[in-house]
Parts: structure tokens; C-alpha cells; sequence
């Protein structure tokens, strides 16, 4: 009789004909490329990561230069990836591995896990992807996998359900090969069980797989319970100055933190008493195309107000921050929040109208 084998077997044999292998960080691997490439990928898809990997690797070939590197450039490097406490993070564990492991990048889990920005799937996946040591990991992808495949109902969100997941994974991952096997399960999450449209025909555990027997597919993993999200608004200042627009570094924490932004005012009023205030002399005031941005936990409508004026001087809204006139045609190396980069673009388009 005919015996189904192994899980793992099967996603290892499928590795072998399908798997990534040429992606730039799983050529000639390093803990290095494999942690920028992990943290780069969370949230981020491989087509949208891979540039960037390579245009940070260019500038940041290791540890030490990552951690001698201005924030400011870092976070330059990061701009468009979004969710830039990851980049903060990035940094500060770089500058703890000069600190504390002379440069080398820790090869023991619990320091991996020690590090700002890294949990224990991406300490297990770094260590294992790059070192091959013996370690099960869970992100988004190979937690949609599992779910499926042993409908493990509920929100991966809440911890019994992410438990659940967290034991098939240690009892899946083979003592063998671990580093094909997780490469693996993060590709079939990416390529084959994916979101919306599970390709099972392709997929090496269909045969077993309890969402696919039971043709339930959707309804794993289980959906973050929906809440009403607030909604704000924010009025950002444009001021201009011949082919220049001030901008404000954020404070290191919260939204936005420690990248270049216009600056903010709660109310449109906020904003008119601060020009008076400050003795701003401009002749127009234009409204830029407002839009509205999205948070994790808010929705921020955003309108841009747009002034020219005669003289530059450095104006200052926020306490402590300082502030760059932006060069429009040979921008300075600084991360900008995605939003500053749109105003930024139509700020372009009008001057380039007039
Ligand atoms: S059979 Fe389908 S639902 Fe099950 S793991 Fe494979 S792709 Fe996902």
C-alpha cells in the first residue's frame, strides 16, 4: 500500500523543483542579509523588497556600517517600505551588535531574540535560513498554511490560537533540511496558499490538508475581530521658497517618528494663527489635493495648505525638532513618511504648472 509521506518530506520534495534559491539575500548568505531581508519582508512582498534589499546592501554591506550610518540615512533608505519603527529598530540592533558583539552578528537565539525589532520567528528564520540551525518559525505565511491545513480555528492574533500554530510548527519542523523546509513554507505561504485564492492543485500537503478536504479554505486563519477605527484630520503647512519646502524632523516616537514631515497643525486655525504669529508674509494660500492616510489604529485626513515666501528663515513648530529646507530638484538624504512624499509630488506638479 501506498504511504503519504511526511509532512515536511513533501515540502522539502517541493522545495527542491519550486522553491526561491536566487532571491539576492539567499545568495551567498549571511545572518546580515538574511535578518535585513526578514525584517524588510515582514508586512512587504518579495517584488517590492527586492530593490531596496539591494540599494541598502550597496550602501550598508554590514553590521558596522549600518551602525555608524545617520538615522537619517537609514531611514532615507527605507522611505516608500513603510512601517519605519523597523528601520529605527534595524538601527539600534546594529548598534547594540557593535556594542556588544564587536561587530559580529550574534549566533546564539536568545541574543538573536534579544535584539530591538526581532521576535522569535524571525530569530528562528534568520539563524536557520543563513546557519541551518534547528529552529520552527511562524510568520504571516506559514501561519496561513498551518491554519488550513489543520483548520486551527480563530484569529492568529490571539494567543491560544497562536499557540496552536506554534506547536504544529515545532512538530512539522524536520531535524533535517531545516532550512529548505522553512524556506519552503514561507514560499507555499507567498506563492501557493496564498490570501485570496489558495492554489491547492499545486499545493504538496493538499491531500491531507483539512480546509482544502472540506473545501473551507477561506475561513482560515480566522479574521481580526473588526473595530471602528477613529477618524482624525491634520492640516499640513507647505511653505515654499524658491524651489525649497521647510520641513520638520519628528520626535524620535510616534507616528511618523524621526522622519522629515510638513508642518502639523490639528486645526486650520492652528495653522492661520501660527503665520500670523510668526510674521509669515506670503501672497497666495492654495489647498494641495488632500487626501486621507491610514493607520494601524486611525485614519488621518490630510490637507495640505501651500504658501510661497519671500525670504527663508527657519521657522520652527514642533518643540526640539529641527527643520531642513527641503531641496525639491537635489534632495537632502533624509527618510520622509510616505504622506510627505505625496504632498511632495504635488507640491512638484503645481510648481512645475506655474
Ligand atoms: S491545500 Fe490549499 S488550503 Fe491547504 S495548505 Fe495547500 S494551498 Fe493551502
Amino acid at each position: 500500500m501506498k504511504t503519504t509521506p511526511l509532512f515536511s518530506q513533501r515540502i522539502i520534495d517541493w522545495y527542491a523543483i519550486h522553491g526561491r534559491k536566487q532571491l539576492p539575500w539567499q545568495l551567498n548568505k549571511t545572518p546580515y542579509k538574511v535578518w535585513i531581508s526578514e525584517i524588510m519582508l515582514q508586512q512587504t512582498q518579495v517584488a517590492t523588497v527586492t530593490p531596496y534589499f539591494n540599494q541598502f546592501l550597496a550602501r550598508f554591506p554590514d553590521v558596522l556600517t549600518l551602525a555608524n550610518a545617520p538615522q537619517d540615512e537609514v531611514l532615507h533608505l527605507w522611505t516608500g517600505l513603510g512601517y519605519y519603527a523597523r528601520a529605527r529598530n534595524l538601527h539600534k540592533a546594529a548598534q547594540k551588535i557593535r556594542d556588544d558583539f564587536n561587530g559580529d552578528f550574534p549566533i546564539q537565539y536568545v541574543q538573536v531574540l534579544d535584539l530591538p525589532g526581532i521576535g522569535p520567528s524571525t530569530a528562528g528564520a534568520i539563524l536557520s535560513l543563513s546557519l541551518g540551525q534547528h529552529h520552527p518559525i511562524l510568520d504571516g505565511n506559514v501561519k496561513r498554511v498551518l491554519a488550513r491545513h489543520g483548520t486551527i480555528a480563530g484569529w492568529p492574533g490571539k494567543k491560544p490560537v497562536e499557540q496552536a500554530l506554534w506547536a504544529l510548527s515545532h512538530q512539522y519542523t524536520p531535524a533535517k533540511d531545516v532550512q529548505k523546509y522553512n524556506q519552503a513554507m514561507m514560499d507555499i505561504g507567498a506563492t501557493v496558499c496564498t490570501r485570496s485564492k489558495p492554489n491547492c492543485a499545486a499545493c504538496p500537503v493538499a491531500i491531507d490538508c483539512q480546509a482544502q478536504l472540506s473545501g473551507r479554505q477561506s475561513e482560515f486563519p480566522g479574521k481580526k475581530p473588526k473595530k471602528a477605527i477613529p477618524e482624525k484630520s491634520t492640516w499640513l503647512l507647505v511653505m515654499t521658497h524658491q524651489q525649497q519646502a521647510l520641513l520638520e524632523k519628528r520626535p524620535p516616537a510616534g507616528i511618523w517618528g524621526g522622519l522629515w514631515c510638513f508642518p502639523e497643525f490639528s486645526t486650520k486655525e492652528k495653522l492661520d494663527e501660527y503665520l500670523i504669529q510668526e510674521e509669515i508674509i506670503f501672497e497666495n494660500e492654495t489647498e494641495l489635493p488632500g487626501f486621507r492616510h491610514t493607520f494601524s489604529h486611525f485614519h488621518l485626513d490630510i490637507q495640505p495648505i501651500f504658501i510661497q515666501v519671500a525670504a527663508q528663515k527657519n521657522h520652527q513648530v514642533m518643540e526640539q525638532n529641527s527643520s531642513l529646507w527641503y531641496n525639491l530638484p537635489n534632495p537632502q538624504k533624509v527618510g520622509l513618511a510616505s504622506a510627505t512624499e505625496r504632498v511632495l509630488a504635488s507640491l512638484r506638479s503645481t510648481l512645475n504648472k506655474e
